[in-house]
């Protein structure tokens, strides 16, 4: 294997694939990023020799760590050993749907495929399949995937594409509404209820902040989508077995929605999806409905072995009691660093989760944690940098309120981030 650094792979990687990363996220961290050589526990090691703790985990697959236990570690190998696929089913495939049925309230059925993109891709489809309608309710600031009925944004009055190579006309079939609004999603149902055959959405907005549903909000989403005949999707590719244990998300709010969609962690460390829920439904895809569905590495032996035993070694040992510990200890420690430093920011989080809110404002008109929803109100930076900006200067950098400058937002922001890069590395790189 080769023996450059981070530098001369990116360098080398620039000239071969586009941005020098297989993932957009992963040409976030500036100048390069840094290129993983192996895992072990807890860390990673870069091409460089640098040993980083890993609070990334995979970007969420990783329930057990690096150093996966000796089962699970065992069944995978042996799985490879035995020629990696074969294009038919296998007896591993059946095990691990028996598993999550009996865990996950929501699922009768399951089919597996081989990202979670693949799967809300098959659910959207299953579910104008199933409704005969064509319109989808997502909420905003959601991440589904990189999927063409969900890379939409602005709002159900006009929705459009996110990425270019998304013609309009696919975006008019998405309505994006805010989170926690009932009343948004009120106003689309009476104008476009006939032909809205779901509302997709994660139980907990992981890729905005990590924004917590209000106290009654599922209930609500649930009940109007039956009255309207639509479907409940829940996207619980970061939530499913992280999140209320193995019983996802939807256990932990106790609402059951038609259709789930998994990913991550249900693959043991490999790459997979899921789109599981009420047979009836899941029935639609072909062979024994008209939703056509398929694909060559669907329930690949290796990802269906290790997920099978990464579940069944979380359910016979405390792995939610000792993850949601170590996701506790560290939104913890970066709360009382935030307090030292400047107590408008805000960590948010639940079980494994978290994430640090770098703006002043937060996301604005949501709720974020379990306790805001429950009326705890933390203290709060300005209402928006357009309201600060007002009573100040608007380009001059020696303002005293240069910093809310909405003009300013790009650099500030950067220099935000990279100023709380340096606080949380000098205080937590020698706490293992
Ligand atoms: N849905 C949610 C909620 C996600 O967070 C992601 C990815 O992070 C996806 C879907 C897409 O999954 P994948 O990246 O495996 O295609």
């Amino acid at each position: 294997m080769t023996e450059d650094n981070s530098q001369e792979l990116y360098d080398r990687a620039l000239s071969v694939m586009p941005g020098g990363v297989n993932s957009a996220v992963r040409a976030a961290i500036e100048p390069y990023p840094f290129f993983v050589r192996k895992g072990e526990g807890g860390h990673v090691i870069d091409a460089d020799g640098n040993r980083y703790i890993d609070w990334v985990m995979g970007l969420g697959p990783l329930l057990l760590g690096h150093d996966l236990p000796e089962p699970v570690q065992a069944s995978i190998q042996q799985k490879a050993s035995e020629g990696p696929m074969y294009g038919t089913p296998t007896p591993v495939e059946v095990d691990l749907a028996e598993f999550v049925v009996r865990h996950v309230p929501s699922v009768e059925k399951i089919r597996f495929v081989n990202s979670g993109t693949e799967a809300t891709v098959s659910a959207v489809r299953l579910a104008r399949g199933y409704t005969g309608r064509n319109k989808v309710v997502v909420m905003q600031g959601g991440y589904h995937g990189a999927q063409e009925s969900t890379l939409v944004e602005g709002d159900a009055e006009n929705p459009r594409p996110s990425s270019a190579g998304i013609p309009q006309s696919f975006a008019e079939h998405t309505l994006p509404v805010p989170f926690n609004d009932e009343d948004a999603i009120r106003e689309v149902f009476d104008e476009h209820g006939d032909d809205i055959a779901a509302v997709l959405t994660e139980p907990i907005l992981g890729n905005y902040g990590i924004v917590y549903p209000e106290d009654g909000y599922h209930e609500f989403l649930r009940e109007i989508t039956d009255e309207h005949g639509s479907l409940l999707i829940f996207d619980e590719v970061i939530t499913g077995f992280r999140v209320g244990g193995l019983g996802c998300a939807q256990s932990e709010f106790g609402v059951t929605p038609d259709l789930t969609t998994f990913g991550k962690i249900i693959g043991g460390g490999f790459p997979v999806g899921a789109i599981g829920g009420r047979a009836e439904i899941v029935e639609h895809f072909t062979p024994s409905g008209d939703v056509f569905q398929a694909g060559t590495f669907s329930g690949h032996p290796v990802t269906m072995a290790a997920g099978l035993e990464t579940l069944q070694f979380a359910a016979a040992n405390d792995v939610y009691d000792h993850v949601n510990g170590l996701g506790e200890r560290l939104r913890s420690g970066l709360t009382d660093i935030l307090a030292d430093q400047a107590p408008s920011y805000t960590v948010t989080g639940t079980d494994s989760m978290f994430k640090v809110i770098f703006t002043r404002e937060g996301p604005s008109g949501v709720q974020r944690t379990p306790e805001d929803a429950s009326g705890d109100d933390r203290e709060q930076g300005p209402d928006s940098l357009e309201e600060q900006c007002e009573a100040g200067c608007r380009q001059n950098a020696t303002c005293p309120r240069y910093d809310y400058c909405p003009k300013n937002a790009a650099d500030v922001k950067n220099a935000e981030t990279e100023r709380w890069r340096r606080i949380f590395w000098g205080r937590m790189k020698d706490q293992d």
